[in-house]
Formats: C-alpha cells, structure tokens, sequence
C-alpha cells in the first residue's frame, strides 16, 4: 500500500439523460461519458446513471430521488422548445420551486435568431424560463441555455442533448462552477496506449503493480489491438500526486516497453508514427492488398502528412500487384498472392516505385471466407522495407472476423513501421 495516498473522501454524481429516443435500439446516450470524464478529473465519481423517457411524473420522481442521495445531479437533454421537453418543468417541480421568465435570456435567443436570420417561433420563448434561483450557462452552439442550481440538497445542473452543445458547456461553464463547491484537491491522469498485447496479457503483466493501489485509480480500456491505461491520482498537492503517479506509472511503464506508443493519452498511433517520420526526415508508402487503403486513410488523417506519406497502393487482385507493382508472376503463382515473398515484394515496390524511406505492405485472407490449409483465414502478413534494403515481415492469424482482421492488420503494420523507426525491432538485410 502506498504510503503517499491522503485521498478525501470524493463527492457523488448522478446523471439522468432524458429523452424517449435514448430508450430506442437506434440512439444511445453517449453524453454521459463526457460528464463523467470531466466530473473525474475534478474528483467527482459517477455513482449511478439512468435514462428516462419523455415522461414529467417519472421524471420529477427520478429527479427527486437523485437529489436525496447525490451531492451533484446533472440533467441531459429535454431542454428544447416543443412540448415533449419537459426537464425545466419536471426540475422545477422536483424542487418546489417556480420557472421564472428570463428577459435576458428572451433578448439572447431574439438576438439569435435576428443573426441567423430567422424568426422566433413563439415555442421558443420556453426556452427563456429559469428555476427560481437558478443561474443560466450559455450555449453558443443552440438556443437552450443550460441551467445551474445550488440547494440544500445539492447541486443540480440542466445541460442540453445535442453533444456538440454540451461539451464545451459541461467543459466551460459547467465544471468552473462546481469547482470552488468541491473539498481542495488535486487530480492528475497519467496514461499510456499501448498496442501488440492483448488485454489479457497486459493485465497479467500490470496487475501486480497496479492492484496495490487504490490510489491511483487504474483503468484498462480495450478497443481493437489498442489499449489504454489511465492512472488517475488525487491527493493535497501536486507533489503529492505527482510522486503517487511516478510510484505506480514509472514500474508499468518500464514492464510495457516500446508496446507504449503515446504516454499523453491523446495521440493515435498514426499520429505518432507520422511524428517520428518527421523527426527523422523519413518518409513512407503503402502497398496495400487486405486492408484496401486503410493504412493510406490513417496516415494522411492528420494535417501536414505530406510532409511524411508519398503514395498508396492498393492492389487487390494478382494481376495488378504483378501489373501496378510489378510483383513477379512467378512468386505469385509459386508462393500465391498471401505469404511472406509477395508481402516483401509488395513493401519493396511500393518503396522503389514512391522513393520512400520505408515502404509497407499488407496481404491475407481478411473473412469470412477463404483461405487455404495451409493459411486459414486470418492468416496476414505485415511488411516492411526499410532503407538500404532491409526488411521485415510478420504472420498473424486471428479468425474470421473481417472488420477484425483488417483493424488488427492496419494497427500491426502502423506499429511494425513505429518500432522500426525507434530501431526497436530490425528490419534484415536480403
Ligand atoms: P433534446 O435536448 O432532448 O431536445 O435532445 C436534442 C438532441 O440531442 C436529440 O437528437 C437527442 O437524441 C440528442 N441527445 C439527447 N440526450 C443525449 C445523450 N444523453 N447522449 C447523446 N445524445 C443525446
Ligand atoms: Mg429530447
């Protein structure tokens, strides 16, 4: 056990996203993990969350309920003009008090609507109403602003559906002013993203180190061959969580190795790869055949990636690797168009072809069908050719799973080319 930890005891949310449609198989609340992940980082902790429909009594009940066991109840959604919003009311009604027209907020949506050059439908106006007491967050995204309340028996927080409008509503009006409400404290994530491990193994790895703590908390995210660790300290000063965070971050890092392609949580891993590139004044190309451009989509998703990626090749069937690539006919008839020789030869002329540093290819039977005895389905190979002729490739099999496959092969080959230019793994000479 940390001898370091001095947590306080942390404050409790509850999130109601209201709206039937969030009831639905199609739409999904998704604002929730906004409000979450901000409250965290001032050390607030999400102890439950709901959906409720278009419904005022259930809603008033839900609102009621909330308030008398949560320190901070926030509200998503039902803030529009039409008759089927109704949190206003039902928030109004939960706390025994009245919603008050607003004649600034009348004259900031009259202002709105004279700029989009549209009239105010009469609708609108019950958008102006405030609960007594309450202070309204401005949305310059939409016409409902959010509301903020403080009561005896907590705080509570109205924020429109749209994401796009409460993001930086929650970010810039919502969270400033829960702050100086919240015990002094300091909060600090510390994370990594890591690929070429499973979730599994990863956790075996870490654990021992990690489960000692409560603080930090550790989280282990999981998308498709990528996955994430946030280390997540509270404490009295930013010493304090920055020794809790070096204790318990610094050992994990040190078992992940190079399997750690960004430490600030934020970068993707072709964003990294396209920075080393720049670094050393590389460059890259693709041949492509399973993933069928994805590896060439993820490279030039961010701006300036000129500076770094040629050209892309996306040759799907033998004829063409052989007629765009010039892949011999021979190897393809001897080795087929999935093995180690036609991936090689594939890296090697996208780089020949482009005048790239490294060229990188890929070629498998991506699924559901296909695939031979002796390659199942799944079977992939990733390669790469490096400066002065040295290459490499790798073999992976992972089921039938098409999306999966081809996910996993674009994420393999980015971290194939990222490790060959930290001079992690070594491309060989012919
Ligand atoms: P409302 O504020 O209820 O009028 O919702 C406006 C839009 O925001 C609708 O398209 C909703 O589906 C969407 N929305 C509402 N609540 C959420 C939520 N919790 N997560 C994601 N979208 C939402
Ligand atoms: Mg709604």
């Amino acid at each position: 056990m940390s001898t370091l930890s001095s947590a306080v005891t942390p404050k409790l949310a509850e999130i109601i996203a209201i709206g039937s449609e969030l009831l639905t198989p199609q739409r999904v609340d998704t604002n929730s993990l906004i409000i979450t992940q901000n409250l965290n980082l001032v050390g607030v902790e999400v102890f439950t969350k709901q959906v409720i429909g278009d419904d005022r009594e259930r809603l008033t009940d839900a609102i009621q309920r909330a308030l008398g066991r949560a320190d901070i109840v926030v509200l998503i959604g039902g803030l529009g003009p039409t008759e089927d919003d109704l949190t206003r009311d039902a928030a109004a009604a939960a706390l025994g008090r009245k919603l008050e027209h607003s004649a600034e907020q009348e004259a900031i949506l009259a202002a709105r609507f004279r700029s989009i050059n549209r009239p105010m439908a009469q609708n609108n106006l019950r958008q102006t109403y405030l609960i007594d007491g309450a202070e309204a967050l401005p949305n310059p995204n939409g016409t409902a602003p959010g509301q903020f309340v403080v009561t005896p028996r907590g705080a509570l927080a109205l924020l429109p559906g749209p994401p796009r409008e409460l993001k930086p509503m929650v970010e810039r009006e919502l969270i400033p002013r829960l702050k100086p409400l919240l015990p002094p404290q300091v909060i600090k994530v510390r994370s990594f993203r890591i690929t070429g491990i499973g979730e599994s193994d990863l956790d075996t790895l870490i654990a021992p180190v990690y489960s000692k703590y409560t603080n930090p908390v550790t989280t282990v995210l999981s998308a498709i061959g990528d996955l994430w660790v946030h280390l997540r300290a509270q404490g009295n000063s930013e010493a304090e969580v920055d020794a809790l965070l070096k204790e318990v971050g610094d050992p994990i890092a040190e078992l992940l190795g190079d399997r750690v392609y960004s430490t600030d949580g934020e970068d993707t891993l072709e964003l990294t790869v396209g920075r080393l590139l720049r670094e050393r004044s590389a460059t890259v190309a693709t041949a492509e055949s399973c993933t069928g451009g994805m590896i060439a989509a993820r490279l030039t998703d961010a701006a300036g990636s000129s500076d770094y990626f040629v050209a892309g090749y996306v040759t799907y069937t033998d004829q063409q690797k052989n007629a765009i690539l010039g892949v011999p006919q021979e190897l393809l008839d001897k080795h087929t168009a999935v093995s180690e020789p036609v991936a090689l030869a594939m890296a090697e002329a996208a780089q020949r072809l482009s005048g790239a540093t490294y060229g990188v290819a890929t070629t498998g039977y991506a699924g559901p069908g296909g695939g031979t005895e002796a390659e199942p389905v799944g079977t992939m190979y990733l390669a790469i050719a490096g400066p002065k002729g040295a290459t490499r490739c790798s073999r992976i099999r992972h089921g039938a799973d098409r999306y999966r496959n081809r996910t996993l092969a674009t994420q393999f080959t980015l971290d194939l080319l990222r490790k060959s230019l930290l001079g992690t793994i070594h491309p060989k000479p012919l």
